[in-house]
Parts: structure tokens; sequence; C-alpha cells
């Protein structure tokens, strides 16, 4: 590719420093054809083919991303130069009224990503943002800071979302969280599947995934990259700031800590575990804490919105001991009981239960993947009865998590979690199987983007399983997102339905909400 040959007149003046200082004042006069870092590229295609976004909103900063992959199914088509990326800050979406602007590094290490750390804004604010390589333009984000600490804050407005497979639908849910124009977007996981083409999805195939199942840094890199170039995600990514965990398909179905589901030998999974968070990273507006090392990355970590939302983020998958009585069947047997089980690593649960301890927002929310609620099939289709993926997995560790929010009098705790690909609502029982026990809380669950396909009406056998597990209030077999809206009186989730994601474009309608009232343990009907 000779579209990185250019001449003196092309460089920064920042450059030509650099270069008087290391070449000597004499070396400038004369061409360089070659050099480590390119302040002005030229490009033979869109360099800014996956998009924008923006994410982990702070009173007075947000994280800004871009990736340049100007072939971003051929692992991103970029030379294995350091390319500066220009980037801007506004109050408006015309940008007239900058008030930041800077130049970033996009390197090859990293997939010629960018992740920007601006700071110095103001609290509860909208900002558009943009960024620029060579002479091409990305398109532009709107973003918005958190609410000042300690502030009160009339109302707060967020999407739960997840579990998007390519190959099941079309994006449309993302569409319409693009339209709402959200504070943030909270994404439960499974932002890419890591199957191969029509993994024997044929019957419900819109898409085809490109390539086969996914093991190196490359294949997890376009992964990323044909989930992002769709243009429904795009603008769900530049309507908001975006807080994301990962669960499983970001590495590999079902895994565990240090195991897959096929029983790899650890050390060797670590590699294909350090290839596919690596990726993550890449892909996401995350900040430099969450820098892969290893086969480790955290991505636990806790963010405050004023005095109404106190946000604790986390990973249950990087530190859960493995699935017992085999890999994520449903099942029940006297392991899942075990106290030895935990979901988040004794760390991570030391982190969240001092979170807890200190929590004195509105809304205590716990952000994360697979469902806490006791969910009991067993009496319906005695074939299933709990799923081991889940926290019925490990009971334990659901039960000193409740414990701990009942002992810390953490204010108003709810919980998020998707993985499923259907939606539910839950009351939080510290006895599941006593209706009369404590509630110390509420959980929502999304639904799937796409995962599943269309969906449909409940089955026949729900009601009776609805009998048995009388702590769930709401479900839904169709796919969506949840829109929640906070203030200091109510949490309200309305469970939003796309009624089918084989047809583009389709509308969104409230298939059922919720409301807590704070202060008033457990979710209502209105
Ligand atoms: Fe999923
Ligand atoms: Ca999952």
């Amino acid at each position: 590719m000779a579209y990185y040959q250019r001449t003196v007149a092309g460089f920064s003046r920042r450059e030509l420093m650099k270069m008087a200082w290391t070449l000597g004042a004499a070396a400038i006069a004369q061409p360089l054809l070659s050099r480590r870092v390119l302040g002005k590229p030229i490009f033979d295609s869109y360099p800014f083919s996956v998009g924008v976004a923006s994410g982990d909103p702070l009173p007075d900063g947000i994280v800004l991303w871009t990736r340049l992959a100007p072939k971003p199914l051929e692992g991103g088509g970029m030379p294995m130069n350091i390319v500066d990326v220009d980037w801007e800050i506004a109050r408006d979406a015309r940008f007239q009224a900058i008030v930041q602007h800077g130049t970033a590094v996009a390197r090859p290490e990293l997939g010629h990503s960018v992740h920007v750390e601006v700071a110095g804004l103001e609290p509860g604010r909208e900002y558009w943002y943009r960024f620029r390589a060579g002479d091409e333009v990305s398109q532009v984000g709107r973003t918005k800071t958190a609410p000042p600490p300690g502030a009160p804050v009339d109302r707060l407005r967020f999407a739960v979302c997840g579990c998007q497979h390519y190959e099941d639908g079309y994006f449309t849910a993302f569409r319409r969280i693009a339209d709402e124009q959200f504070d943030f977007v909270f994404h439960t996981g499974d932002y890419i599947y890591e199957g191969r083409a029509d993994g024997g999805r044929s019957d419900r195939r819109q898409r085809q995934h490109n390539g086969d199942e996914l093991y190196t840094l490359v294949d997890y890199r376009n992964r990323y990259a044909q989930y992002k170039s769709d243009r429904d995600l795009m603008a769900a990514h530049a309507s908001a700031p975006w807080i994301g965990t990962w669960d499983d398909h970001e590495v590999d179905n079902n895994y565990a800590g240090d195991f897959d589901q096929d029983g790899t030998p650890p050390e060797i999974f670590a590699l294909r575990r350090a290839a596919a968070y690596q990726a993550y990273y890449e892909a996401m507006p995350l900040r430099a804490s969450a820098l892969p090392s290893g086969s480790h990355m955290r991505i636990y970590r806790r963010l405050q919105f004023g005095t109404l939302i106190d946000l604790s983020v986390l990973d249950t998958r990087q530190w859960r001991s493995d699935q017992p009585c085999g890999d994520g069947g449903r099942t029940n047997c006297a392991e899942r009981l075990a106290p030895s089980q935990t979901m988040m690593g004794a760390e991570q649960e030391r982190w969240l239960f001092d979170n807890l301890a200190t929590a004195k927002a509105r809304w205590t929310v716990i952000g994360q993947q697979v469902y806490s609620f006791a969910f009991d099939r067993s009496k319906a289709n005695p074939a299933a009865q709990f799923s081991m993926d889940k926290w019925d997995g490990y009971v334990a560790a659901r039960q000193r998590l409740y414990q701990r929010l009942i002992d810390t009098k953490a204010p108003n705790p709810i919980v998020l979690s998707g993985d499923v690909h259907q939606h539910y609502g839950a009351d939080l029982k510290m006895d599941f199987t006593d209706p009369r026990s404590a509630t110390v809380g509420v959980e929502f669950t999304n639904t799937s983007v796409t995962t599943n396909g269309d969906g449909g009406d409940v089955g026949p056998t729900w009601e009776a399983t609805r009998a048995d597990n009388p702590h769930i209030r709401y479900h839904s077999n169709r796919r969506g997102y949840i829109a929640c809206t906070a203030t200091a009186s109510d949490m309200r989730a309305d469970f939003m339905i796309i009624d089918k994601v084989s047809v583009p474009d389709l509308p969104a309608r409230i298939g059922g909400s919720l409301v807590v009232h704070a202060g008033r343990p457990g979710s209502n009907t209105d």
C-alpha cells in the first residue's frame, strides 16, 4: 500500500519538532518513505468502518473510542505503524463550541483502536465528539457525563440490553435504543458470538458470520468488526455512553474462569481467553484500568450517578468456579450448594461487598450477566431443573450476596442481568422456596437483541412454571431491550419488545412494566 508515503509538507508542527530533534534540521528537507508515526495517512477506503463509541461516564469525563479499520473483516487493513488520530468534543452537534481537542495514537498492538479518556468536562451535560485520521472524518457521536457527585438528580433513563447473535436477525433493538437518546446504555454481555458461520442456525439465519469459530486475536477482531459494521449497533453506540460487561460468548460458550466447556487444559484455554479479552478491550470504550494483562482483564468497576444511582458492574465469568454437576446443564445436585462455589472470586466479592457498605445513592444497582434469582423448572418439566450456569449453580454465593444486601442496608437494590434471551422481572427472596421470606431487591433480566430469532408467545408450560416461581413477576419470549427510568421515588422498567427481528426496522412496543417504589421492597405492575 503506497498510501503512507508522503512528504514533509504533510507533517504537523509537532512532528517536525520531533524530527528536528532526532534527525537534525538538515534531514527535514528530505522526503521520508517510512516512519513509525503516520500523522497524515491516506486511506484507500473509509477507516471509520466500525463507528465511534463513548463509555464509562464520570461527572467530569468520558471515554471516547474508535478503531481504524479500512478493511474491517480482514484484520483491519492498517499498516503496522502508529497512526495519529485527532479527536474533538463539543457542546453542540455542529461543533461550533468545541471544548477540548487532542491527538491520540492508534497502535498496531491494539488493532489501531483508540481510547481517549477526556477529563475536565462539565457534569450532567450532553457532548458531541468525532475523530479525524488523515483527511477522513468519523461519524459524530452524542454522549453525556454523569451528574455531579452528591447532587440530586431528577431522572435518569438507561437501556439494558445484550445478546446480539448476528445470524439470528436484525439489530432493530439497537436502532430503537438510538432513537431514545438514553443517559447511558448498560450491556449485559454476549456482544458477539464465537461460533463459525451458519453454526447450526440455518433455520432462522438472516445473516452469516464471517469465518470459522474464533480462536486467535485476529479472528476475534474480525468478528467484532463484523458486528460493529451493523448500522443499528453503530447508531446505538453513537447515541449515548455505554457501560458494558461481558458474558461467555465473548470467549466461548459457558466458559467458567479457567475452564471451557470442552475440557481443554486451562493453560491452553488461557491463550484463547487472552486473545478474546484483548479483542474485547480493543472494541469497547474502556479506561486504561481495563487494559489486559496476560490472560486477565479487570472490567468490574463502580460508577456513580449523583445521589440517584450507585452502579457496580460485575464480571461473573473470569473469576468464577466451574459449573457444578456438568457443564451448564440443567440439573439439581448437592454441589450447587457448596460454600466453595464462587461467582465473582474472593477479591471481586470483597470489592462488591465494600461497595454495598458505602452505597448511599437512592438505587443500588448491580449490573451483571446471568440471572441471580432461583428458577426451578423441575415440576413443569422434570428434565429441566436448575441451570448450573446461573447463580442457581452457585447458591452459597447468592446467599452471601443477598445477606450482604440485608446487612449493609444498601438502599433499594436492583440487579440487572441478561443471558437467557427472554425478559424476566423478579423479586429477589432470601429464601425462594418461601414466598413470605424477606424480599432483598428486584431483578430485571433483558431478553436478547436477536439471539434465538423472532420468539413468540410464552409456551404452554409457562403458567405451571410461574406457579412454581411466584417471585417471577414478568416474562416475555420476544426480542428487545429494557428501558429503565430512575427517579428519587421510583425505578421503572419498561420491557421493550420488537415483534420480529427477521424483518428490519420494526417499531418497539412496551410488552409490560414493573415499578419499584423506593423504600418498599418488591416490584409492582403499576
Ligand atoms: Fe446470549
Ligand atoms: Ca450467555
